[in-house]
């Protein structure tokens, strides 16, 4: 029997932030709250998954800043 078995590591941003000046690529651009989730799937379907990494991304150059658990889930309830 053949076992098709996979990982990825997908990008979900879940707040936009508004414009905001980065450091990195220096122009006033949108940010996003975002995290980085691991998924194992076996068959295309995803058995488990993590959390691994939360942070702020620019959506000009990519550029993130992590985050700990407590201040994400603190920024994500902000309005
Ligand atoms: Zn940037």
């Amino acid at each position: 029997m053949v076992i098709v078995y996979g990982w990825k590591t997908n990008i979900k941003k879940e707040k936009h932030l508004g414009k905001k000046h980065c450091t990195n690529c220096s122009h006033d651009e949108d940010m996003f709250l975002a995290k980085e989730i691991f998924k194992l799937h076996i068959f295309g379907i995803p058995i488990f998954w993590k959390t691994k990494r939360r942070f702020v991304m620019c959506s000009n150059c990519g550029v993130v800043e992590e985050l700990n658990k407590a201040d994400y889930t603190e920024r994500l309830k902000e309005l």
